[in-house]
């Protein structure tokens, strides 16, 4: 995962860890070699200006050029920023006062989102939660058969009507869910290939009729910053909670990563790391500004 980017900048700070002493040229040469790591990474160009900026403006202080290790202040530096754009603290999912806690999937197809949908139905059980499946995606039979197999390997119960109303067969679920001490309903909705009118028209009204807990937009991190601008587009639209980044595991670049919580607003909250139901982690933005910076 985003070994790539880790490679490029690895150079840039054994350099600068090694100085003894600063000058205002080795900062801004180090910027430079950043700057370009970053948008070679596919990273939002306006993201990497102001990431630079706020580096380089805390970096030519006194403190720093007069510290004794004037390189490994910097080093911290462009990690706590990078903290920073990934969204500062880890974000949690919400739960619901009064069970069921509903979760609202959103995302193009082929973003990996009824995967996902059973990647949290198994990663909730295991932490003693009663998840519920739902199949919203009304259009396409073969996803809704995808989720009952998922389901059925996980041992999760999955709530189906065939071909209907989403709004409909969302109420549904949560009286199903209720009868069956279900605590928690995962609700896959339909995507497309392509943002369309008629796909957010009808995701608007199920969140306006069901009210979500919680509303998540999947996105495959690959698609670089083609992912972030479909979720600007969601943002707008649906001001959903926070973005899953899928097939992060296949993902050398991180240019998603790093530019979709300062271009959208909303934090990563989990991320896909393989085909496999097991292959979902919860991001922690310290953590992958770690593994990023080695
Ligand atoms: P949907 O159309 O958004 O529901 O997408 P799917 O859940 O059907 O996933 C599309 C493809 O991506 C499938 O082949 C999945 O196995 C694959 N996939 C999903 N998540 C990941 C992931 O985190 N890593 C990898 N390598 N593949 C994934």
């Amino acid at each position: 995962m985003l070994e790539e980017l880790t490679s490029k900048l690895e150079s840039t700070f054994r350099r600068l860890r090694g100085y003894g002493k600063l000058t205002e040229k080795n900062i801004a040469d180090s910027l430079k070699e950043i700057r370009r790591a970053l948008l070679e990474a596919d990273v939002n160009y306006k993201v990497v200006k102001d990431f630079v900026a706020s580096v380089q403006k805390k970096a030519v202080g006194e403190e720093v050029l007069r510290s004794v290790t004037p390189g490994q202040m910097i080093v911290k530096i462009v990690h706590d920023e990078m903290v920073r754009l990934l969204g500062g603290t880890t974000a949690t999912l919400k739960t619901a006062g009064i069970p069921p806690t509903i979760i609202m999937l959103v995302g193009l197809q082929g973003s990996g989102k009824t995967t996902f949908a059973a990647k949290l139905a198994k990663y909730l059980q295991k932490k003693n939660r009663k998840p519920l499946l739902v199949a919203a995606d009304v259009y396409r039979p073969a996803a809704i058969q995808q989720l009952k197999i998922l389901g059925r390997s996980i041992n999760v119960p999955v709530y189906e009507e065939g071909i209907g109303d989403p709004v409909k067969i969302a109420f549904n679920a949560i009286s199903y869910a209720r009868q069956h001490m279900l605590d928690t309903i995962i609700l896959d909705t339909a995507g497309r290939l392509h943002i369309d009118e008629q796909m957010m028209e009808e995701l608007v009204k199920i969140k306006k009729r069901i009210r979500p807990h919680e509303i998540l937009f999947v996105a495959d991190g690959m698609t670089g910053q083609d992912a972030v601008n479909t979720a600007s587009q969601f943002a707008e639209r649906l001001n959903f909670d926070g973005v899953v980044l899928t097939k992060m595991d296949g993902d050398a670049r991180g240019g998603a990563a790093l530019s979709i919580k300062a271009i959208t607003g909303k934090p990563i909250k989990f991320m896909g790391v393989g085909e496999k139901l097991e292959d979902i982690e919860q991001f922690h933005p310290d953590r992958m500004a770690s593994r990023i910076l080695g």
